[in-house]
């Protein structure tokens, strides 16, 4: 007899907590900024996307209150049928502004917008090149598209050639996709290398930037702007729930690009258009990015901040050029061990661990509004329980 729902369900779950793969939410009962409250315990959060401490701005909240007085809560349908707001239009303006490119399109969801993208871009006959640390609705996206999915090895440009003279002729288009900052561990990909590769191959090149937005390049374009490279070749996208302080994803590139998604890219056609509230919201939060040049300097002091405390500590993170330093540790219970040391000394940084990375890592994700002693006190607190 094969086991009842129930059982199946229980077994695996104890499968997981026997790894210590288990993991649950936090009871967070408060405005969440660079503090955070847990359990009704006030922390500095080291754990949050918000890279510039939009998310609780007063003009974002601001919008959001004038454009659900004007358009009221729900957005009653797809973006085709009765979805479309004006505020949708104004905010994929600013997008391609931000991103210097003709056009964007918005979704309710980095994931969606990627899982949407890359299954209207390529299908059966094509391929897909990606790192093997790609984000999660990459390679979803590779899956749904049924193309043939090869990963090459972290940020290893020849690995990427070697899989590419492989495979290549047997393929009609060729995608290579790479997230710009990688999310959990905070390097960042060779984009003018990837680009010479995808011309050298006739490949076409899809880039995540969400990390990227709101913290690299000189206007906070992203790493394509760090870099200072175009192409038609490239198709950036991104979300609107880390830098930007909102929800939602998008896609910028032409206006050819954009007019093909909105009439093939399914999770962008089959949904609800992205909310009112959030598109205000997100439409303030890249205005400010593209206004507010303090805030990303602010951020940069953080983190080169914190990477000379960590230097002098002689604590060994993770080569970065992010908001997102790691300092690895032997296992997963060493991870977790101290992550609670943390916490009891007021400190909210994660774990991460398998499954989600390889290797065992405390994850440090660094805003604009940290102070300058809440990073002094995290070195010394790690220093001494190191
Ligand atoms: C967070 C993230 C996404 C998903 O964006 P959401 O808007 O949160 O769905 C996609 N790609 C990368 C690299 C991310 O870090």
């Amino acid at each position: 007899m094969n086991d009842s729902l129930g059982q199946h369900l229980q077994k695996s779950l104890s499968t997981i907590k026997k790894a210590r793969w288990y993991r649950q939410e936090q009871k967070i009962t408060d405005l969440s900024g660079y503090t955070i409250t847990i359990d009704g315990e006030q922390l500095i959060n080291f754990a949050s996307n918000d890279y510039l401490g939009l998310a609780t701005d007063i003009r974002l909240k601001q919008a959001v209150i004038e454009a659900t007085e004007r358009y009221g809560n729900g957005s009653t349908g797809s973006r085709l049928l009765s979805g479309h707001r004006t505020l949708h239009d104004d905010l994929e303006g600013a997008i391609a502004s931000l991103k210097q490119t003709p056009k964007a399109l918005v979704f309710s969801s980095g994931y969606l917008a990627n899982l949407g993208t890359i299954s209207a871009l390529v299908g059966k006959k094509d391929l897909i090149l990606g790192d093997e640390y790609n984000h999660s609705s990459l390679k979803n996206g590779a899956k749904l598209s049924q193309a043939h999915a090869v990963e090459y090895q972290h940020i290893n440009c020849e690995d990427l050639v070697e899989q590419l003279t492989k495979n290549r002729a047997n393929y009609r288009h060729c995608l290579i996709i790479t997230d710009s900052v990688f999310s959990m561990d905070g390097d960042i990909a060779p984009l003018p290398l990837l680009l010479d590769i995808a011309k050298k191959f006739d490949c076409w090149l899809m880039v995540d930037e969400a990390h990227g937005t709101g913290v690299m390049g000189k206007h906070g374009a992203g790493c394509l702007e760090h870099f200072q490279i175009k192409s038609e070749r490239i198709i950036q996208i991104g979300t609107l729930s880390k830098a930007v302080g909102s929800l939602g994803g998008y896609v910028a590139g032409s206006e050819v690009l954009i007019d093909f998604l909105r009439n093939r890219c399914p999770t962008w056609i089959y949904t609800t258009a992205l909310s009112v509230a959030d598109t205000a919201a997100a439409l303030t939060g890249v205005n400010i990015i593209r206004t507010e040049a303090h805030r990303r300097h602010n951020l940069w002091t953080n983190i080169n901040f914190l990477k000379k405390l960590c230097s002098e500590a002689n604590l060994a993170i993770l080569p970065s050029d992010s908001a997102i330093l790691c300092l690895p540790l032997k296992d997963a219970p060493e991870a977790l061990n101290m992550s609670s040391k943390l916490r009891s000394h007021g400190f909210y940084v994660p774990a991460i661990r398998p499954p989600t990375v390889p290797t065992s890592r405390l994850r440090f994700s660094l805003m604009a509004t940290h102070e300058i002693r809440d990073l002094q006190q995290l070195v010394n607190v790690i220093e001494v329980q190191n």
